[in-house]
């Protein structure tokens, strides 16, 4: 909204439509990569603003890549994570990184995880910080991990969903956090997923070509935390596919940015022919967890993360849809 002065020097109130923006919440560098990384490409494409707010510095991260000599100073490892979420944010198009720079809480197996660690420290502190990148960015849409993460039990993702759940739901209350900036209320928020179905036929696919299981409990490898396939949400969850194809290069290109991050099982499975990795891997999954838009129930498959956004009754009350664990 713009003030322009008119001829006699009174203000004139002009209406301008607020720019089209996407905001994601990931954990590490290298998640924004791997998680729905095809859909911030399409939409950043079509002039969509992406802001990416990744919350801890990657610090924990093992170097599994073989190729890159021993990496021992935490600080060396968090200067290269640093710039290699540089190279892949510029891949796959995201205008604004924020980096919140909390200290990554280490591996699923951690015992001994210090207080002062991302999945440790008061949760309001966190939110605050990501309220804040809201109201100054205004997105209209959310994008953070799903409520179900038995797949992948990460607890940095499991407080990056906490945090933006959390965030999505106060920035636009005006007596929370005031001092955060001027509340800005977006209009949905999304989890991002790969459900039980599509991961066994992702792995089927593979089979056949006579590769190794992208998904797999396995953790010397795979995709999106090597977690059971079984433990993933169903896809009856699912509300939202995303058409990627066209796209997949570019989120095969993000994940290999990450070069201290790739396993040799990865970098096996990213090996995908070009052929055939549109088909595999074309459609993004999204479980549409609030609605706030005002449009009625879905009832059918949603193909555009910004549906509804811009319609005649945005502010109408609140729905939560797909809240059903299996
Ligand atoms: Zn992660």
């Amino acid at each position: 909204m713009v003030r322009s002065p008119t001829a006699h020097g009174e203000s004139q109130l002009t209406v301008t439509k607020p720019k089209p923006c996407l905001l994601t919440v990931h954990a590490h560098p290298d998640d924004e990569s791997e998680f729905g990384a095809g859909s911030v490409v399409r939409y950043h494409r079509a002039g969509t603003r992406t802001v990416l707010v990744c919350c801890t510095d990657g610090g924990e991260g093992r170097v599994p890549n073989p190729d890159i000599s021993s990496v021992d100073d935490r600080t060396d490892v968090i200067v290269m994570r640093r710039e290699e979420l540089r190279r892949a944010a510029a891949i796959v198009g995201y205008d604004e990184v924020v980096l919140l720079g909390y200290p990554d809480s280490g591996a699923v197996d951690r015992v001994d995880r210090p207080a002062s660690c991302f999945a440790e420290l008061p949760l309001d502190e966190e939110v605050v910080r990501v309220v804040e990148v809201i109201r100054h960015e205004r997105p209209q849409v959310v994008v953070t991990y799903s409520d179900d993460q038995r797949a992948y039990p990460h607890p940095d993702h499991i407080r990056a969903h906490e945090v933006a759940v959390r965030a999505f739901d106060a920035a636009g209350v005006a007596s929370a956090w005031p001092h955060a900036g001027p509340p800005w209320q977006p209009s949905k928020l999304y989890y991002t997923v790969t459900s039980r179905e599509r991961r066994r036929s992702v792995n089927e696919r593979y089979a056949s070509l006579g590769m190794d299981a992208p998904f797999s409990a396995d953790a010397s490898g795979g995709l999106q935390g090597r977690g059971d396939p079984g433990m993933a949400p169903p896809q009856s969850r699912v509300t939202t596919v995303i058409d990627v194809t066209s796209y997949v290069h570019l989120w095969i290109e993000g994940m290999r940015a990450h070069r201290s991050q790739l396993r040799p099982a990865k970098d096996r499975l990213l090996r995908i022919p070009a052929e055939v990795a549109d088909e595999v891997f074309g459609h993004e999954e999204f479980v549409l967890a609030r609605d706030l838009t005002g449009r009625g129930a879905l009832e059918e498959m949603e193909t555009d993360l910004f549906a509804g956004v811009h319609g005649e009754s945005v502010g109408a009350h609140p729905r939560t849809v797909g809240r059903r664990l299996a």
